[in-house]
C-alpha cells in the first residue's frame, strides 16, 4: 500500500495525536469493571436488613413446631388446678420427672388444699426434699394452701392478679396454672427452655424472665401463647438442648441462625445465642 507523504508528515506531527481516542476509551472500561463492587456492598446491605421478628419468620417457626410438637402438653402430671400449682412450686430448679416421682404420694398423703394448710412447713419437709429447695418449697406450699382456704374458698383462682398474691405463685407460676389448666393465654410460660430457645431463634434479646414474656407477646400471636410454650419446652428436652443443640435433626435449621449452632446451612449470627 503506497502512503502518500503529506499522510506520513500528518501521522508523526505532535497534533495527530487527539486523533486516536483509545486510551480514554479503556479507562471507562476499566470504571465499569471495577463497578460491580459497589452493587456487591448494596447486596450486603440487603442482607443487614433480615428482620428476625418478621411476622412471616414468627409464623414459620410456629407452623415447623406445631407440626413437629403438635398436641404438646405440660408435662407435669395433675388432676386439678391445685395439683398442677404445687407440682408447679416444686419444679423450680428441678426436672418434671423428678417432680412426677414425689407428688402422687404426696396427693395421697395431703390429697387437698385444706389438708396442705393445716400443715407446717417443716411438717412438709421431708415429703419433697428430693425437690431440691424444699425449705422454701414448703413454705410456699403451705402460704399458697392457706391463701386458696381463706381467701378463695378453697378453690385456685383463675386470674393472674389473683394467682400472684398467693406465696410461691410468680408469673410463670401464674401462666401454667391458667395455661395448662383454665386455658387461659393470658401471658408466656418463659421456664430455662423458652428462655434458651426464644433467644437462639433471635425473637427476643432479653436475659430477664419477666422482659423475655413482654418480647414474645409482642411478636406472636396471643392465641398461640400456650402452644408455644409447651411446644418450646419439648423442643428444648428432645433437640434444642443447652450444650449441645442437635441441629442437624432440628425442624427450624434453615431458618436459625443462633451462633451456638452445631450444624449449619446458613449464616450464623453471633448475637443470637444462650
Ligand atoms: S437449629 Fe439448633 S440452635 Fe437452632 S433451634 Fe434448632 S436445635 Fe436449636
Amino acid at each position: 500500500m503506497i502512503v502518500s507523504p503529506l499522510l506520513y508528515i500528518l501521522c508523526l506531527m505532535p497534533g495527530a495525536k487527539p486523533k486516536s481516542r483509545k486510551p480514554p476509551a479503556r479507562k471507562t472500561a476499566k470504571t465499569v469493571k471495577t463497578s460491580p463492587k459497589k452493587p456487591a456492598q448494596g447486596a450486603k446491605d440487603q442482607g443487614a436488613k433480615y428482620n428476625p421478628l418478621a411476622p412471616e419468620r414468627v409464623q414459620d417457626i410456629l407452623n415447623r413446631l406445631d407440626q413437629r410438637y403438635h398436641g404438646a402438653t405440660c408435662a407435669l402430671t395433675h388432676n386439678s388446678a391445685w395439683e398442677l400449682l404445687v407440682a408447679t412450686i416444686l419444679s423450680a430448679q428441678c426436672t418434671d420427672v423428678r417432680v412426677n416421682m414425689v407428688t402422687p404420694m404426696l396427693f395421697q398423703k395431703y390429697p387437698t388444699p385444706q389438708a396442705f394448710a393445716a400443715l407446717s412447713p417443716e411438717q412438709l419437709e421431708p415429703d419433697i426434699r428430693s425437690t431440691g429447695f424444699y425449705r422454701n418449697k414448703a413454705k410456699s406450699l403451705v402460704g399458697a394452701a392457706k391463701g386458696v382456704v381463706e381467701r378463695f374458698g378453697g378453690q385456685v383462682p383463675d386470674t393472674m392478679e389473683e394467682l400472684l398474691t398467693l406465696p410461691g405463685a410468680a408469673r410463670k407460676t401464674a401462666n401454667v396454672v391458667l395455661g395448662s389448666w383454665f386455658r387461659k393465654g393470658v401471658g408466656v410460660v418463659v421456664d430455662t427452655h423458652v428462655h434458651r430457645i426464644s433467644r437462639r431463634l433471635e425473637l427476643t434479646r432479653s436475659e430477664e424472665p419477666k422482659s423475655i414474656e413482654q418480647d414474645l407477646m409482642k411478636v406472636i400471636p396471643q392465641d398461640k401463647w400456650i402452644d408455644y410454650s409447651h411446644q418450646i419446652i419439648h423442643h428444648g428436652r428432645a433437640l434444642c438442648i443447652a450444650r449441645k443443640p442437635k441441629c442437624a435433626e432440628c425442624p427450624l435449621e434453615n431458618i436459625c441462625h443462633a451462633g451456638d449452632k452445631t450444624w449449619s446451612t446458613v449464616e450464623i449470627h453471633q448475637s443470637a445465642k444462650l
